[in-house]
Order: structure tokens, then sequence, then C-alpha cells
């Protein structure tokens, strides 16, 4: 029996290749390829369009550290809206949260989310939660036509491909504003600040164009792109580095905790000087 491989380009001069057991599913949803497959090492994976998206083994450190940095540095964090997320997995970190009291979640691929549910059911844990609006619109229709205002919002986007593309444009990142409220708090994935550079500078220069205080912070995702991945603030009024004073502390959690909350803000100085120069 030869090994089977997943080659997963992820820049014209860079791939990795993952080895793999089964392929445990494969469609074409409306919107993107899907694909489902075990690794030998990392546990059952998730596809769109060839990149992985999550692991069952490192999924931990993307969903609480894209969830839990805005939630903690917000001192009430009641209403929030997430933008993607389809796999379930920033959704289950922010119904950890007691003081959240409504979670709007816009997907654009319903596929997204029946493959979660049947597949990574440890990810896919909170969609039952009554706390929740599932709706499967497109996110850039959603924020410009939404009535109600959030505390925090969370884009959980795949790469700028496909549907994703204006999901890191200025005028996403302005609606955006506009639909937080006085204090609100956005939080982006911004992508590899080493493999993306131009994704991670143009993102950190459209918040910048609209919130008058953004943040970059890094967490290291094993099976995304190697070096570290980087995550962009827009805010408000609070500092996303700052916890709260009533800021929560989750004892199970593997990844985060109040340190970590602090230590993800200090930038290297070649990725300082990408977003200060
Ligand atoms: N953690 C992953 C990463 O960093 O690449 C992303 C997780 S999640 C699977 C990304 C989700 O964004 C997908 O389910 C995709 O369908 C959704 N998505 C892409 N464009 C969208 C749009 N315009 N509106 C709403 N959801 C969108």
């Amino acid at each position: 029996m030869h090994d089977l491989w997943l080659h997963e380009k992820n820049t014209e001069g860079y791939g990795v290749k993952w080895r793999i057991t089964e392929v445990l599913h494969s469609e074409k949803t409306p919107y993107q390829e899907l694909a489902v497959v075990d690794t030998l090492e990392w546990g059952r994976a998730l596809l769109l369009d060839g990149a992985i998206q999550i692991t069952e083994k490192d999924e931990f450190i993307y969903h609480e550290m894209i969830s839990h940095i805005a939630m903690n540095s917000h001192p009430n964090p009641q209403r929030v809206l997430i933008i993607g997320g389809g796999d379930g997995g920033v959704l289950r970190e922010l119904c950890r949260h007691r003081r959240l009291q409504v979670v709007d979640m816009v997907e654009i691929d319903a596929r997204v989310v029946e493959n979660s549910k049947r597949f990574f059911p440890a990810v896919a844990s909170a969609f039952s939660d009554s706390r929740l609006n599932l709706y499967f619109e497109d996110g850039l229709a959603f924020v410009k036509n939404v009535q109600d205002k959030y505390d925090v919002v969370i884009v959980d986007s795949c790469d700028p491909v496909g549907p994703a593309v204006e999901l890191f444009s200025e005028t996403f990142y302005r609606d955006l504003y506009n639909i937080l409220n006085d204090d609100g708090i956005a939080v982006v994935q911004s992508e590899s600040p080493v493999f993306y550079q131009q994704t991670f500078v143009s993102t950190h220069s459209h918040l910048a164009s609209v919130f008058p205080i953004v943040r970059v912070y890094l967490a290291p995702v094993p099976t995304y792109v190697s070096g570290p991945w980087s995550f962009t603030a827009g805010s408000k009024k609070y500092e996303p580095a700052q916890l709260a004073e009533n800021h929560e502390n989750f004892a199970d959690l593997k990844y985060y905790d109040k340190n970590v909350h602090s230590a993800a803000f200090a930038l290297p100085k070649y990725i300082n000087n990408l977003i200060t120069k």
C-alpha cells in the first residue's frame, strides 16, 4: 500500500505535505471545494479549496486566541457577531463566556457547518446553544443591513480567496465599525506576517484607517504556514492588550490564559517594523 500524501500549496514557492490515512469526504459546495481527511499526525482535518482550516490536534490554539482576547478585554461582551467560522470553533469558545447573551453567526456556506457537525463534533459542539442565531449569508451584505449593534465582532474567514476576498477590505472594516457599539472591538484573522506579508500589512492599514486603536497579536498554529499567525484587533475604546477588570478565567483552556493574553501582543521587531514604517 503506497503512502498517501496531501500536498498543500501555500504560496508559489512554499508548500507542505501531510501524510493522510483516509479521505473521509470531498465535495464541491456552491462556494468552495470542501474535504475532510484523517491525517497521520494531526487527526482529522478540514480543507477548503485545498487549504487546511482546522485539525483536531491544534484547532484549540487558533480558536482560543481569536475569541478570548476581545472577549476578555471588553468589560461586558453581551452581543457578539461572528463572520465566517463555519466549523463552530469560535462559537464554542464564545459560549464559555457567562456574559454572552446573543451571538449572531454569518457563514456563507451551510455545507461547512453541516460537515463540521458530522466530522468534527468536538469543534461544532455549540451549535445547539440557545444564544445562537445562525445566518447562511454573505457577511459582506449582512454587515451593511443589520440594525442591531454589537460589543464584539470576530471575523474568522479563510484566506482572502473566493467569497472571502472582500472580508479584508477597508469598506468591510468601515461597515464593522458602524455596527459596533461605541466601545466595541473587532478582531480579524490577519494571515501570516511572513508568507502573506502584503495581506498582513494591508489588513493593518485598512483597520488603522477606521479604528482609533489597532493592535496585532500572534500565535503559532503548527498546521498553518510555518512561523507566527497573526490576529489584528480594531477597538473603539478599550486597549485589546489590557485584560478587563472582570475578565474570565477558564481553567480547561489549553493555550490562552491571562499571561498569554499580554505576551501575544509582544511583536518581534521585524513584524513590528512592517506595520509601523
Ligand atoms: N480558521 C480558518 C482560517 O484561519 O483559515 C477559517 C475557518 S472557517 C472554516 C472560514 C469560513 O469563512 C468558511 O466556512 C467560509 O465558508 C467562510 N466565509 C468565506 N467567505 C465568507 C463570506 N463572505 N461571508 C461569510 N462567511 C464566509
